[in-house]
């Protein structure tokens, strides 16, 4: 059952999970319980949370709990727990009766990329038909020696 995280006045100073330079951080003050969050997976490493402002019902955030900004600082075995959870989440919120035909998974890092909370997560929602999500950038096929040009800039600095 989703539970909602709220600050506990009783419980004295929060464990703090992310370093004293991102306390103005939204994500690690849900983290530390300071903020408000409806949890719907939580383990040693990571959180995930429904998204204030849902493309769909269903729509989460899967985060680590340190603070890290994005793909460059992120824990590699974070990054590929993030996709784990992201998994069952997915398909927990296709039997959850949520409206979902389909899912998209989306990461922003950095700013031109969309991000706008700086503390690395990874977007799980429900799609369906006719649902106002648009993911439109009127992309068109490249040309095989293009593609095998930057197949070569990206594979020689792997
Ligand atoms: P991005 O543009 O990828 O950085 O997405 C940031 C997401 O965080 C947006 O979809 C916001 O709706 C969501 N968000 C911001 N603040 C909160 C919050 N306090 N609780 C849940 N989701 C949040
Ligand atoms: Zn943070």
């Amino acid at each position: 059952m989703p539970k909602t995280r709220k600050p506990d006045v009783d419980a004295g100073p929060p464990t703090v999970m992310c370093k004293p330079a991102a306390m103005d951080c939204v994500f690690c003050r849900i983290v530390d319980g300071t903020a408000d969050a409806s949890v719907v997976h939580e383990d040693d490493r990571l959180l995930a949370f429904c998204d204030i402002n849902p493309v769909n019902p269903g729509h989460l955030l899967i985060i680590p709990k340190i603070h890290r900004v994005g793909l460059v600082d992120l824990d590699k075995s974070d990054g590929s727990q993030m996709f784990v959870v992201a998994q069952r989440l997915a398909a927990a919120v296709r039997r959850s009766g949520l409206r979902c035909e389909a899912v998209n998974l989306f990461l922003a890092d950095g700013p031109a990329a969309g991000q706008e909370v700086f503390h690395v997560h990874l977007h799980m929602f429900p799609r369906y038909r006719g649902d106002r999500f648009r993911l439109d950038s009127g992309q068109r096929p490249a040309s095989r020696t293009d593609l095998d040009q930057v197949a070569a800039r990206v594979r020689a600095v792997l």
